[in-house]
Order: C-alpha cells, then structure tokens, then sequence
C-alpha cells in the first residue's frame, strides 16, 4: 500500500485525521515514524500559504506524498484575530486552557449576538516531486461565554453551535468531524488522494 505521511505533531488533530482518512488506500505514517523531528515554520500570513509550505517541505524530507494543514479560530469582533496566530495566541509556551481564558478575556465586553467566529482549515496535499493542491473547509459558530465539555482539544470548548446548542467540545467525536471545519476540509482532500491512488 502507498505510504501518506502525515504532517502534524498536534495530538487532537492527529487523532481527528486518523478518524477522517480511514477506509482510503494508503498507509498513513507519522512525522516520528518518518524519523522526521525538524519542524516546518508557519511564518505566512495565511492558512494557505502556510499549509502548502508545511505539507511541500514534508514531502521533499520524507520522499513521500505528504498532507498537511494549518488552521484556526477568526473571531469577528476581534478583526479574524487569532486566525494564523491560533496556536501561539497567549504566548509560546500557553497551554490550550490558557488561550481560552485570553481569547474570553479580550471578549469580555462583548455581547452573545456580536461574537460571531468560525474555524478554518486548509489542508495542503504535497507530492514529492513538488506538486501542491489545497481545499478548505470552515465551521461557523460563536464565542460561548464560558468554557464547556471535554472532548476534542483547543478552542473546542467556547465555540458554541447555536444548531446543536452545545460547544464543540459537549459534541461527541464523530459528530464534530462530520460537521467541523477539518471535517469538510478532509472531505474534499479525499477525492484528491483517491485521485492520486487511481492510477
Ligand atoms: P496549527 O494549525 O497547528 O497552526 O494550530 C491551529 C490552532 O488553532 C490549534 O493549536 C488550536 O488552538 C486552534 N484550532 C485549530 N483547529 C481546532 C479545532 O478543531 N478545535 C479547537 N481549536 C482548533
């Protein structure tokens, strides 16, 4: 079976992918399973630049046909902030909890109606030869007022779906990635890799 190395040294979406790319016919393969430690800067303003950056760089280390993704939360009232800078927002060395207590506190003032978010997930399918395609995909919610449940990981506790009238976080795993912006995001990366499976 080919081998898809997988790019990503986050747990929670590591975990996620492994959900979302079953059933297709490659072998997926970890960065340390790879004997890959180096890691790829996110140094671009976009998600799209810094998905196609991390998965081409990937591929041409390990020789082998390579996703990855960047992602993140842009909240309206805050300008699309965190966007790119999701993963760093209170600091280098913040724990996921701490980012949430700093993204409530900035929105302190605002009011249930006005914190309008969604999360964004571009993935970036590399070949080793050099080819790059990328899809998007996005979840549309709001900024809870306070943390709720423990599944899946990040920001995943304030963000509220008003249509299930819970946070990401109350919604069981399946559920989320049927629905979440990596969910849709890895929907159409599928049909890119069963393309590229098809011969
Ligand atoms: P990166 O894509 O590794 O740069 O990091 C994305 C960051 O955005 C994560 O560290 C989380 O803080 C946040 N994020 C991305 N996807 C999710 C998600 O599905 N749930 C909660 N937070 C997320």
């Amino acid at each position: 079976m080919p081998r898809l190395l997988l790019a990503t040294t986050n747990k929670g979406k590591a975990a996620e992918y492994r959900d979302l790319l079953k059933g297709l016919d490659f072998k997926i393969v970890t960065l340390d399973h790879a004997g890959i430690s180096c890691e790829a800067e996110e140094s671009y303003n976009t998600f799209e630049e810094n998905a196609r950056h991390k998965a081409a760089f990937y591929a041409k280390l390990g020789g082998l046909l390579t996703l990855a993704d960047d992602s993140g939360l842009e909240v309206d009232a805050l300008g699309g902030e965190p966007g790119v800078r999701s993963s760093r927002y209170a600091g280098d060395n913040a724990t996921d909890q701490d980012r949430v207590n700093f993204l409530l506190n900035k929105l302190k003032d605002v009011s249930q109606s006005k914190r309008t978010a969604r999360f964004r997930c571009v993935i970036a399918v590399a070949r080793p030869g050099g080819a790059v395609e990328t899809v998007e995909g996005t979840c549309e919610g709001y900024i809870a007022m306070e943390p709720r449940g423990n599944n899946g990981f990040g920001y995943d506790p304030v963000f509220f779906l008003p249509e299930y009238g819970k946070t990401i976080a109350e919604l069981a795993p399946e559920i989320k990635n049927r629905i979440s912006h990596r969910g849709r995001a890895a929907a159409l990366a599928r049909g890119i890799l069963i393309k590229i499976a098809t011969p």
